[in-house]
């Protein structure tokens, strides 16, 4: 009798350790130095997130400490994130191709895929699929979007079409969508334009969400101002990309 009942608590301990062992590791990278609307972003995506993680499973720290982008501290997280810059340095970025060469996930957003001819990273011009930011709409403004592929793990729940809250949109020159790589997942839709005050984007194909599938990776251009968490529709596009590259293995 004893022996069994203390098999039954074996196996009840067990059983709470499986329940309780995280899905996977998320470590995001922000920065509280640029543009305020940035860092509202970032502080926003922390407290989603922080929510989202307990109720899925899941891990999410949180770090301003870039130099933590190196092999022995990445080797414990499954999917990086960055949610308002890119690194800097080279050893970050060696770092960075290592992790995404060996399997790592990353999910980027808004000035975090940012690149033009003064970042001097080809590799992550690639990785983004050869694109590289060309114009933007200024002020912030919400956008109809257009859902490419509905049946995506990223976009399963969406309509086809949807209006995102108030975002800072980039266009990109050369488009991504040129690259035979890239799974366009989301695009901007045309009947915005013109789309802007001071800067306007007039027209052009500008995908918003895309993957390039020779990686664990996803882009999203949201991630400007304090709007991006305010719609169910727009945070379970966030939650999908989450679950599908934490479960991206
Ligand atoms: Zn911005």
């Amino acid at each position: 009798m004893k022996k069994l009942f203390c098999l039954i608590i074996i196996a009840a301990l067990s059983v709470s350790a499986f329940a309780q062992k995280p899905k996977f590791k998320i470590l995001a990278f922000y920065t509280t130095t640029v543009e305020s609307d940035h860092v509202d972003f970032a502080n926003d995506a922390i407290k989603h997130f922080t929510a989202l993680a307990a109720k899925k499973g899941f891990v999410f720290d949180t770090t301003t400490n870039w130099n933590l982008i190196n092999d022995e501290h990445l080797k414990n997280y499954q999917l990086v994130m960055w949610l308002n810059e890119f690194p800097q340095n080279e050893g970050q970025r060696a770092a960075f191709v290592r992790y995404m060469d060996n399997g790592g996930a990353w999910l980027g957003f808004h000035v975090s895929g940012y690149n033009d001819k003064d970042t001097h990273w080809p590799w992550f011009v690639q990785f983004m699929g050869g694109a590289v930011f060309y114009n933007n709409n200024w002020p912030p403004l919400p956008a109809k979007l257009i859902v490419d592929d509905t049946k995506h793990p990223v976009t399963k729940g969406l309509p086809a079409r949807f209006t995102a809250p108030i975002n800072e949109w980039y266009g990109w020159k050369p488009n991504p969508r040129m690259s035979k790589d890239v799974k366009v997942l989301i695009t901007l839709d045309p009947a915005n334009y013109p789309l802007g005050k001071k800067d306007v984007i007039r027209g052009g194909d500008i995908p918003v969400v895309w993957t390039n599938t020779k990686y664990k990776m996803l882009y999203l251009n949201m991630g400007h101002g304090d709007h991006i968490f305010t719609t169910s529709l727009q945070n379970k596009l966030f939650e999908n990309a989450i679950m599908w590259l934490g479960a991206h293995r």
